[in-house]
């Protein structure tokens, strides 16, 4: 594998990293692909650094791949988008205040109507151009978006002066479930967005793109027809949590492995404590090892005293003791030949280490463990193709 870009070369894979593996990501794409229909594109949620795999990276090689429509949280990651050369269209998912509107339109950026009453704002406002917009329904998740059953505020935000409206969506709340009564209500939620579809077609409103499925409502709800999908979590290869069961099941692999290194080792006896709280009781001599990740890296203190491994010479190893802001603690006793500067991998392409189960070890999900990787951490793209190497980083 070669690195093909890395922020900060030289300070790079120097303490704790997310490593993105660029050809995991082309593979999961191809895959959802597959089972999309030919006239649906696919709507890339990068929102959230990514989920902590690094937003402009990621954005790049997706162009590189054909993609051309991005989704963010918020008006500052459309703009850091933008910045960094990032082409196509990229719709703001959230709220902007209207404070800033000129800033969307220079940024050429699409905002989401959250509402009647936000869209009247907007038609209220002075501006050169009309606003780029995609229209938000709300079918039962009660978050955002205007009330599926308002049709005539619907009829008149299409044709209000200062929006532009480019597209029309909802978002199902409980997409991954496969309890028979969550599928009705979700039913319920596509036949009201369905039906509303249908009576503003009827009356010749130009709907624009059609979407309502993020990843799992394309993997339980594969059928509907749409302009777009939004994945987010399965473009990065992993699932939410490993209990869901889906109709569609897609062959995918992880794109972000979380690695740190060993910063010293010590053996320590019968009787000593490790770390914070002296919550660790070594019952026999051992010898254990620092590794130079924390808390404030995303890796979550809740994981502690808990018996959850990290990888380090092709072998597991027991983080011991509570994990610390910076540092935590293994248990190499079992462990030949280790040293300091070894890299330990926390989060990976392997069982006990996946991110889904290093997720539920902190009763959390996926998304969540990831979006929180946090800002200290360097970032390393790695792919087998050879194109940018520079033979100093074959890893
Ligand atoms: C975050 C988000 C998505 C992506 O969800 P995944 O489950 O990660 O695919 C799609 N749509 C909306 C409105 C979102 O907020």
């Amino acid at each position: 594998m070669f690195i093909t870009k890395e922020k900060n070369s030289y300070i790079c894979k120097n303490r704790a990293w997310v490593e993105i593996n660029l050809d995991n990501l082309e593979h999961n794409i191809s895959e959802i692909r597959k089972i999309i229909y030919k006239d649906c594109k696919i709507m890339a949620v990068v929102k959230a650094n990514a989920y902590g795999h690094g937003m402009v990276e990621i954005s790049e090689k997706l162009l590189e791949l054909g993609i051309d429509d991005f989704a963010v949280a918020t008006l500052d990651e459309g703009i850091y988008l933008r910045k960094n050369g990032i082409t196509g269209n990229i719709l703001i998912l959230g709220y902007t205040s209207l404070k800033y509107v000129d800033v969307i339109l220079k940024y050429d950026l699409i905002q989401t109507i959250v509402d009647y009453d936000y869209a009247t704002e907007i038609s209220k406002l002075n501006i050169s151009r009309k606003l780029k917009a995609h229209l938000k329904i709300n079918t039962g998740m009660n978050r955002i978006g205007e009330d599926y059953n308002q049709l005539s505020n619907i009829q008149k935000i299409y044709k209000m002066d200062n929006i532009r409206v480019l597209g029309i969506f909802t978002h199902l709340s409980v997409a991954d479930s496969s309890r028979e009564d969550d599928i009705q209500f979700t039913k319920c939620q596509i036949d009201k967005f369905y039906n509303l579809i249908l009576a503003l077609k009827k009356q010749g409103y130009p709907l624009g793109k059609i979407h309502l499925q993020s990843s799992y409502g394309l993997l339980n709800y594969p059928e509907l027809r749409v302009d777009y999908v939004r994945t987010g979590i399965i473009m990065y290869g992993i699932h939410s949590d490993k209990n869901i069961q889906t109709k569609v099941k897609l062959d995918l692999k992880p794109v972000l492995s979380l690695k740190a290194r060993i910063t010293s080792i010590r053996n320590i006896q019968k009787g000593d404590f490790v770390g914070y709280g002296r919550t660790y009781l070594a019952n026999c001599s051992m010898r254990i090892a620092t590794v130079s990740v924390g808390y404030a890296d995303g890796y979550p203190r809740d994981l502690s005293l808990k018996r959850v491994k990290v990888f380090v010479r092709n072998q597991y190893a027991e983080v011991i003791g509570r994990i610390c802001m910076d540092q935590l603690m293994i248990d190499i006793s079992n462990i030949e030949n280790i040293k300091v500067g070894d890299i330990v991998t926390l989060i990976g392409n392997r069982k006990l280490i996946s991110a889904e189960r290093v997720a539920s070890n902190s009763k959390t999900i996926t998304n969540e463990l990831l979006s929180r990787l946090g800002s200290r951490l360097e970032y390393i793209t790695i792919t087998s193709k050879k194109k940018t190497i520079n033979k100093d980083y074959v890893v």
